[in-house]
């Protein structure tokens, strides 16, 4: 395997020999040599545990595997440029790359949510088959292309929970009024389905539901909203986050300033997003494990799952939303064709193993 590739890499470079005029201008004018210095902006507050502290980890590994001759500075929400500037600062070049989620650009490009989470779609497991080896990725880089952007999978909450509510749900009705924090496509289902979505900042909305502000929020999985005091104030805990089945989380990179690195520091990023995607999932379901228990433990908050009457209605609305969403802009429509073909295929084949794992044998 080894001897392959080196054969195919020295090939390539003795071909490039056999024609003298542009790859040897390329190869040329790329300098081995060179050092970078690069800021990487970031949609979370800063230190954000597991997503924050990966980020900064990233900027570890890549500094090693250069042999410090890429070195990447880390920057939180607003330590250098406010969270959601992210895209464009690194889209005209002021950082050169940025950590996020796709679903903070859908005022941009309403197709870029497929590539963060949709509603009752995809798992972590079927989101990153989808976009590393089913088609999503050739398509995401093609809608980030015109924005001078390269986009790379690097990281996922995995599952989320439904969120913490002061009222109980027991049929569509109790949704009816409810002020929930829920951001996202799911924000508009919630509203569908009866609610009133509330937006807010994170660092508001321990005090909104203390206060009763709002009647529910939700945030990630165990872990985040242990640490963010939830299950000292909300009565119920509901599963699952039907909004929230698998969100992918993404790298990007300014496209002409990714283009004139030397292929190596190419390959060494794109390695690094791949191990932060792993590990990142993987520090997930451990804490997510332990924290559930801890809430268990610790807290008088009861712990339930969502009525399937309530779970069928929000799919439903789902439904309506994104027939909205396809209908009026080509772009998701087209990205959604792919994203659903994917889900149909890969439905029985998940049905038939991972869905009776779950439910009839575990
Ligand atoms: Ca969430």
């Amino acid at each position: 395997m080894r001897n392959t590739a080196i054969g195919l890499a020295s090939g390539a470079v003795l071909g490039s020999g056999c024609q003298p005029t542009q790859t040897e201008t390329q190869v040329s004018e790329i300098d081995p040599n060179r050092k970078y210095r690069w800021n990487m902006v970031t949609t979370w507050p800063p230190n954000f545990p597991i997503i924050g502290e990966g980020c900064e980890r990233f900027a570890e590994w890549i500094n090693q595997m250069s042999g410090g001759r890429l070195q990447i500075r880390v920057y939180g929400g607003g330590e250098l440029i406010p969270p959601l500037e992210a895209f464009d600062a690194v889209s005209t070049g002021t950082a050169q790359l940025a950590h996020g989620s796709a679903y903070y650009w859908a005022g941009k490009i309403p197709a870029a949510q497929f590539f963060a989470s949709v509603p009752f779609g995809m798992n972590a497991q079927q989101v990153n088959a989808w976009i590393l080896k089913g088609g999503g990725l050739e398509l995401w880089r093609e809608i980030y292309e015109d924005f001078d952007l390269v986009p790379f999978l690097a990281g996922n909450t995995i599952a989320q929970m439904g969120g913490w509510f002061n009222r109980e749900i027991n049929s569509i009705s109790d949704l009816k009024g409810l002020k929930m924090r829920i951001p996202g496509l799911g924000s508009r289902v919630f509203e569908k389905a009866g609610g009133s979505a509330v937006l807010s900042a994170g660092s508001e909305i321990y005090t909104n539901l203390e206060r009763g502000v709002i009647d529910a929020t939700e945030w990630i999985g165990p872990y985040h909203d242990y640490l963010m005091g939830f299950h000292k104030i909300a009565k119920y805990y509901y599963s699952p986050g039907w909004h929230e089945a698998g969100t992918a989380l993404e790298l990007i990179i300014n496209k002409s300033i990714y283009d004139e690195l030397s292929p190596d520091l190419q390959e060494i990023i794109a390695s690094a997003a791949g191990r932060l995607n792993q590990e990142m999932m993987a520090e997930m379901e451990v804490k997510n494990s332990e924290y559930l228990e801890l809430i268990r433990s610790e807290a008088e908050v009861e712990i339930r799952k969502f009525p399937d009457e309530v779970l069928e209605v929000l799919k439903a609305k789902t439904s309506e939303i994104i027939r909205e969403m396809t209908s009026n802009d080509p772009l998701s429509a087209r990205v959604y064709e792919s994203f659903r073909k994917f889900k149909e295929i890969n439905k029985p084949w998940s049905d038939l193993t991972e869905r009776v794992f779950y439910t009839e044998i575990a």
